[in-house]
């Protein structure tokens, strides 16, 4: 029997190399990045962060597309197959994410992990606004949402499990039994210095001794 029965991962720079919004404003000619770095080393609070960086992209569907393809080419290397190896043991998986819906789902599909249990911003081209104030867009929005699956699933606190790379996911191990900071991609002080279980390396496989045992 697994240890976890519900594991959440964050995707940019967790399940991909890349961080899709800074990827999204490359592309557009801007450069966000130190904004992302700052709210997810949490030097800035991340609803500030959020809107000023769509503002100066102003993204339209084929970016998100091209986003799309962009996540499962820079797809870590052993994500589809450890998420496989977790479904086999009936292990549920869930994404949450602060990164946007649209480019996020067919990524999700690649992984082998069903719409409804991807959690991410919504984002309308003709109306960005609520993405702004959107719960993931904001810090807190992590913890209130994994809170509110594992109630949903039933899954009581000790038997869920989140990995992520940033502050807002480090932000919702109130929420889990276990928190797993994930360095491969980025080390963060904030997130390496408080997780009590940390991955260095660029693999997911780890994770598995820790799931399954
Ligand atoms: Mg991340």
């Amino acid at each position: 029997m697994p240890a976890y029965d519900l594991v959440f991962f964050d995707c940019d720079s967790t399940l991909s190399s890349i961080e899709g919004i800074d990827e999204l404003a490359s592309r557009a000619g801007v450069d966000v990045s130190e904004l992302t770095n700052a709210a997810m080393d949490g030097r800035l609070p991340m609803e500030d962060v959020y809107r000023k960086r769509l503002e100066m992209i102003n993204p339209t569907p084929k970016d998100f597309e091209w986003l799309s393809r962009l996540y499962i080419l820079t797809a870590i290397k052993d994500a589809k197959s450890v998420i496989a190896k977790l479904h086999a043991c009936k292990v549920d998986v869930h994404i949450i994410s602060g990164g946007l819906l649209p480019s996020i789902l067919a990524f999700a599909h690649h992984l082998g992990i069903a719409p409804e249990r991807v959690h991410a911003v919504p984002y309308d081209c003709d109306n960005p606004e609520p993405s702004y104030v959107h719960p993931l867009a904001n810090n807190g929005g992590k913890p209130a949402v994994a809170e509110s699956v594992g109630e949903k699933l039933g899954v009581p606190r000790e038997r869920r499990l989140l990995i992520g790379d940033g502050v807002s996911d480090l932000e919702a191990s109130s929420v889990v039994g276990q928190f797993v900071g994930f360095g491969g991609i980025i080390e963060r002080d904030a997130v390496k210095s408080a997780a009590t279980q940390y991955i260095a390396d660029p693999l997911l496989e780890p994770l598995l001794d820790m799931v399954l045992q």
